[in-house]
């Protein structure tokens, strides 16, 4: 530099400086938007497992999209993952649409990670998001007060696809989760289809959410949910609704007499609260914690755990199969022909479904 004849001490013009490098990214941000999906999965799983949030979240993404390459490696982060999971408490909230579920998750999620140092996953299962367009569930801005804090994890339900499919995503995303450091995983859903099933497939405790005051308290219920439920607390027990609430109750306690006791040996319990004013919000934690004690006692909990893992193993055989089957381009293109015929009496529906699976086996396995 000093060679430069503008360095020359009797120069008198400016004088070059020697400069400094220019930093390599202006926006760190930009570089790290695309680098995302250059991760491979063992970094995706070290980072999940180090409690990276950002990186859970776009695993997440993974998981619930339906390109064939990112659900290859969805299911490498899942089986790094699964390691490190399986140590959380799973709850299904259910309830039908105003029962309080967002305001009783929003509730529940700050007493456990107040007053019992939990870390919160709040998932959702509702196949009908897609149609509805943007989900009713799960959505942060239903659940204001969790949605502020660290220790909250809130997905909302995944929008495509069948039940199987958007449940799958579900159980899928609990592993990440766990792996992540939750302790503690809500998988919401509405009360009003199929979905409190598959619910039901992946949690260890079941918490149906009813109202007291519309009536006949036992009609509109199925049956088969409340046959579901580990516990069923109703809602909005404040103000000149406690009276109603509590004989909401009683008439809950005396059905689930009539229902045989369920494999776990626990009889399901009936409470009342108020999500909204925080009432007897630990009364139903203890409950929930007095099932756990119970059934990691008789062994039901491992019992259930596997059940689970073997159901859920039928339904992603079931899932493949049916995908590989639609997604094949012959078939595809064959079914709209074949449909028609079907339509015009040419072929039985039976013998055109034979056609179309001879001609997909053929196609695939010859
Ligand atoms: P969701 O559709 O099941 O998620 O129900 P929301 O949580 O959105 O609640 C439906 C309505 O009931 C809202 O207007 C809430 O403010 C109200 N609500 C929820 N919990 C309570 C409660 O404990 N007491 C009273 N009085 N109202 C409540």
């Amino acid at each position: 530099m000093h060679h430069h004849p503008e360095n020359d001490p009797k120069y008198k013009g400016l004088t070059v400086n020697e400069g400094v490098s220019s930093p390599p990214v202006v926006n760190p941000y930009l570089q790290e938007r695309k680098k995302r999906r250059n991760f491979t999965p063992a970094e995706y799983a070290e980072q999940i497992i180090k409690g990276n949030i950002t990186l859970l979240s776009q695993a997440v993404t993974l998981v619930e999209s339906q390109k064939s390459e990112h659900q290859a490696i969805a299911q490498e982060v899942i089986e790094k993952c699964l390691p490190y999971s399986g140590h959380s408490m799973r709850i299904g909230i259910t309830g039908v649409p105003g029962a309080g579920k967002s305001t009783s998750i929003d509730a529940f999620g700050m007493y456990l990670i107040k007053e019992r140092n939990k870390k919160l996953a709040v998932l959702a299962i509702d196949p009908s998001s897609e149609r509805s367009k943007g989900s009713i569930l799960g959505d942060k801005t239903r659940m204001e007060e969790i949605s502020r804090e660290p220790n909250v994890f809130i997905r909302p339900s995944p929008s495509a696809g069948s039940l199987g499919g958007v449940a799958r995503k579900t159980r899928e995303t609990i592993i990440l989760c766990e792996a992540a450091g939750f302790d503690t995983v809500f998988v919401e859903t509405v009360g009003v289809g199929q979905s409190e099933t598959a619910v039901h497939s992946m949690v260890d405790f079941f918490l149906l959410i009813q109202l007291a005051g519309t009536g006949d308290e036992l009609q509109g219920i199925k049956r088969g949910i409340m046959e579901m439920a580990d516990g069923i607390i109703v809602n909005k027990a404040d103000g000149n609704n406690i009276e109603k609430a509590n004989l909401a109750a009683t008439q809950y306690r005396n059905a689930l007499h009539l229902f045989p006791l369920p494999p776990s040996g626990w009889s399901p319990k009936v409470m009342t609260y108020s999500g909204y004013y925080k009432n007897g919000i630990p009364e139903i934690w203890n409950m929930v914690y007095e099932y756990m004690d119970f059934v990691k006692g008789n062994g039901y909990f491992d019992f259930r755990r596997n059940s689970q893992a073997k159901y859920w193993m039928y339904e992603s055989i079931n899932e493949q199969l049916r995908n590989h089957f639609y997604q094949s381009p012959k078939i595809e293109k064959a079914l709209k022909t074949k449909e028609q015929q079907v339509l015009n009496s040419e072929v039985s529906s039976f013998v055109a479904a034979k056609q179309m699976l001879d001609l997909y086996f053929r196609y695939n396995f010859n």
